[in-house]
């Protein structure tokens, strides 16, 4: 069997629907508990063998939406993934990456750990490593908190640092109005305000809401939008104060629910449908509170192949 060239993967954005916070660890991280799901805004990641050799390094090239602030040398979570991957299973054709970029970078939706994902994927099947599911998997965790979770995608609760995950029951489609700023906000930064907001306190160990996963069972919308809520939101909106106004405008278009995204600056607000997702983005353009607005839904799909697929008989 020939092996394809060049394989194209598609990885999706995350928000969190629920983001508990417990307090840092020795190791520096927090103990998180956290339900993600996947959206249908996506990055995609070709990798394409170059004839030469891994190690003349990884060109990587851009286009998209969402290029501003994305490193195109080793600091590029996508270029780490392949050479990860290279030195773990001791290959060494060269390849080069491209990816086309449509999350919002900095943006608190995982862009880089959704290219990391697909880059991982891509050049596994360009390299026909042979490493397992598994195998594939725990590279992800090693190469960030959110990886894992690009490659499942869907709808998951990740506990540990988020990178323990297990696949929740999720029914129905849900209906997001994302508010991006073209100004990111630091995760290391945001997590050290919420350390700074709560210190003294003690902090209950992190959990998911009983409340929250019954209504993702039931496909309950308005109990989902009742449910959101997000430890680091506090911290986010003290960093960045008109995160506050951007909320409120969900209030007023009866949005189900509203909140800030995991790190944060993208806001998320959850409608009870198309048409009311219409009506959120519309009062969004209009009091200029957001940079950017796109609607999408979830859950959607973890990393797959969009192109260069081959039989796998
Ligand atoms: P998270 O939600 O996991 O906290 P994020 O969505 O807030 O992440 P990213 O878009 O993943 O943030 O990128 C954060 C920083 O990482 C960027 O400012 C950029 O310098 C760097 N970076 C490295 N690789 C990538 C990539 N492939 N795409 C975007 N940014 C990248």
């Amino acid at each position: 069997m020939t092996r394809p060239g060049s394989v194209t993967v598609r990885a999706p954005a995350k928000i969190n629907l629920e983001l508990r916070v417990g307090a840092p660890r020795p190791d520096g991280f927090h103990e998180l508990a956290t339900v993600f799901q996947a959206l249908s805004l996506a990055d995609d990641v070709s990798v394409s063998l170059t004839g030469g050799s891994i190690d003349d390094g990884v060109e990587v090239t851009l286009d998209g939406t969402q290029v501003d602030g994305v490193p195109t040398d080793e600091r590029n979570l996508a270029v780490r993934a392949v050479l990860l991957l290279a030195e773990r299973t001791g290959v060494s054709d060269g390849v080069r990456l491209h990816l086309r970029k449509h999350i919002p970078v900095a943006g608190g939706m995982a862009g880089g750990s959704a290219d990391a994902a697909a880059a991982l994927l891509a050049a596994d099947l360009v390299w026909q490593t042979g490493l397992t599911r598994e195998q594939l998997r725990a590279l992800a965790a090693e190469l960030g908190s959110d990886v894992p979770f690009a490659l499942l995608g869907g709808t998951a609760i990740g506990t540990g640092r988020g990178e323990q995950l297990t696949a929740a029951m999720c029914r129905g489609t849900y209906h997001w109005v994302i508010a991006l700023s073209d100004r990111g906000l630091s995760t290391p930064a945001v997590f050290a305000e919420a350390d700074r907001l709560r210190a003294g306190r003690v902090l209950p160990e992190p959990r998911v809401s009983e409340r929250l996963m019954a209504a993702l069972r039931s496909g309950n919308a308005a109990a989902l939008g009742a449910h959101l809520v997000n430890d680091l939101q506090p911290a986010a909106c003290s960093l960045r104060p008109g995160l506050l106004q951007t909320l409120e405008v969900g209030d007023e278009c009866g949005a189900l629910g509203a909140l800030v995204s995991g790190s944060g600056p993208t806001v998320a607000f959850l409608a009870a449908d198309s048409e009311q997702a219409l009506d959120i983005a519309t009062a969004l353009g209009t009091s200029a509170v957001a940079d950017q607005v796109v609607r999408v839904t979830g859950p959607a799909h973890g990393a797959r192949v969009v192109e260069g697929a081959w039989p796998t008989s």
